[in-house]
C-alpha cells in the first residue's frame, strides 16, 4: 500500500500561490516513483491574514503545524507590510520552534541557462550553502530607547552558541563527505565581530579536525562575495551564519542564472518536527498577477522535500525533469529570457516527468 505523507501548505503571498500550485502538481506525480502519496492541508496565512486580523497567522499556528511531516511554503511579503513583520510573524518562529537549524540552499548552473558571468560551463558551478537558521544575527533580541527623539538608539544583538555553531558546521562536513570535491568553506567576519564569529571560527577548526579527508578554507564575507563572482567553481560546501548565508545565497542564485531557480530547505535532520521547504525568492511584488513567475525554484524545493521524506526516486525524477526542461529551452519564463507563463513551465516539467516515471 502507498505510504501517505501529510504536508502543510502555506502558499502565502504574491507569486507564492502560483509557484506552489505547480510544485504541488509536480511533487504529486513524482512520488509515484516511490509508491507514495502526498496529502496536502492548506493554510491561508500571510499578509491577507495580517490585514484582516493583525497577525500573519492564528495564535496557535505552531501547534497546528507540529503534526505534519513537512511544510511547503510559497512566499510571504507585501509592499505595504514591513519585512520584519512578515519574517518575525511567520517564518522565523517556524524555523525556531521546529529547530530547523539547517537552511540548505544549492546553486547549480544548469545546461541551457546562461550565467551572468562569462564563459561558465554547465555544471561548473555546483555549490551547497549551509546557512545557520536558528540563531546568529536573526534572533530578534534588542531594543530601542528614546523613540522619536534625536537621541534615539537601537541595540541589535546577535547570538552565537557553541552548540549552534558546531551543529551547522558538522552538518556541512557530513554532506561534504559524500560530494566529489570534499571541500568546506566557512564564511565569517571575525576580524570585526570578535566574539560571536571568533567562537564560530573556533568551532569550525574543532569540527574540521574530525574530518581530515575534507579540505577547508575560512574566508571573511567581503572576500567571499568577491570570490563567489571571481571563482564560483571553487566552492563546494559553504557554511555561514544566518545573515551571511542569506546574502551569499541570493548571490549564488543569480550567478547560476535566476532567483527563479533557487530552492531551499529549512531542515531539522533529527525529524522531531516538520521541516519546511520554500524557494529562496520572496513574493516578487513587481511581477505579481502577471502569471510569469518562474515556478522552478518552488518545484526544486519540492524535490528537496521529497529527499527529506526519504522519497529519493521522486526527488531525482524532479531534478531530471527540470534539467531536461531547461536543456530543451523551449519553455521558459521571462527571468530566463523566455516568454512562457508559470503554468506552461509547470506543464513542461510535468510532461518530462510523466515520460520518465510512467514509461
Ligand atoms: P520579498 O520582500 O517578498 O522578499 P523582494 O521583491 O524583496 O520580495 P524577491 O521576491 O525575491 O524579493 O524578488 C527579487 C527580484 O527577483 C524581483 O525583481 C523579482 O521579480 C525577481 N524574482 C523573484 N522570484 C522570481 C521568480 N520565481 N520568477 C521570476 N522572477 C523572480
Amino acid at each position: 500500500m502507498a505510504r501517505v505523507h501529510r504536508i502543510a501548505v502555506i502558499a502565502g503571498d504574491g507569486i507564492g500561490p502560483d509557484v506552489t500550485r505547480e510544485a504541488q502538481q509536480v511533487a504529486e506525480m513524482a512520488v509515484e516513483a516511490d509508491s507514495a502519496v502526498l496529502e496536502w492541508s492548506d493554510f491561508p496565512w500571510g499578509t491577507d491574514h495580517y490585514f484582516a486580523q493583525g497577525t500573519m497567522a492564528p495564535p496557535d499556528f505552531l501547534e497546528t503545524l507540529a503534526p505534519f511531516e513537512a511544510i511547503l511554503l510559497g512566499a510571504v511579503g507585501h509592499p505595504k507590510v514591513q519585512d520584519h513583520v512578515t519574517l518575525n510573524g511567520l517564518l522565523l518562529p517556524i524555523r525556531r520552534r521546529f529547530d530547523q537549524y539547517i537552511c540548505l540552499r544549492p546553486s547549480y548552473l544548469y545546461e541551457g541557462v546562461a550565467s551572468p558571468l562569462a564563459g561558465k560551463l554547465p555544471g561548473s558551478i555546483d555549490l551547497l550553502v549551509f546557512r545557520e537558521n536558528t540563531e546568529g544575527e536573526y534572533v530578534d533580541v534588542g531594543g530601542r530607547v528614546y523613540r522619536g527623539f534625536p537621541e534615539e538608539t537601537a541595540l541589535q544583538t546577535a547570538v552565537f552558541t557553541r552548540r549552534g555553531c558546531e551543529r551547522i558546521i558538522r552538518a556541512a562536513f557530513e554532506v561534504a563527505q559524500s560530494r566529489p570535491r570534499r571541500r568546506v568553506s566557512s564564511i565569517t567576519k571575525s576580524n570585526a565581530q570578535g566574539y560571536g564569529m571568533v567562537l564560530w571560527d573556533e568551532c569550525f577548526a574543532r569540527v574540521a579536525a574530525e574530518y581530515p579527508a575534507i579540505s577547508t578554507e575560512s574566508l571573511l564575507i567581503d572576500r567571499a562575495v568577491m570570490e563567489f563572482v571571481r571563482r564560483p567553481e571553487s566552492f563546494d560546501v559553504v557554511v555561514a551564519s544566518n545573515l551571511f548565508g542569506d546574502i551569499l545565497t541570493d548571490l549564488g542564485a543569480i550567478v547560476v542564472g535566476s532567483m527563479g531557480l533557487a530552492a531551499s530547505g529549512n531542515i531539522d535532520p533529527t525529524r522531531r518536527g516538520p521541516s519546511m521547504f520554500e524557494p529562496v525568492h520572496g513574493s516578487a511584488p513587481d511581477i505579481v498577477g502577471k502569471g510569469i513567475a518562474n515556478p522552478l525554484a518552488a518545484i526544486l524545493s519540492a524535490a528537496m522535500m521529497l529527499d527529506h521524506l526519504q522519497l529519493p526516486r521522486g526527488a531525482e525524477a524532479i531534478r531530471r525533469a527540470v534539467a531536461a526542461t531547461l536543456r530543451a529551452g523551449r519553455v521558459r519564463t521571462p527571468d530566463l529570457g523566455g516568454t512562457s507563463s508559470t503554468r506552461e513551465v509547470g506543464a513542461a516539467v510535468l510532461a518530462e516527468l510523466s515520460s520518465s516515471i510512467r514509461r
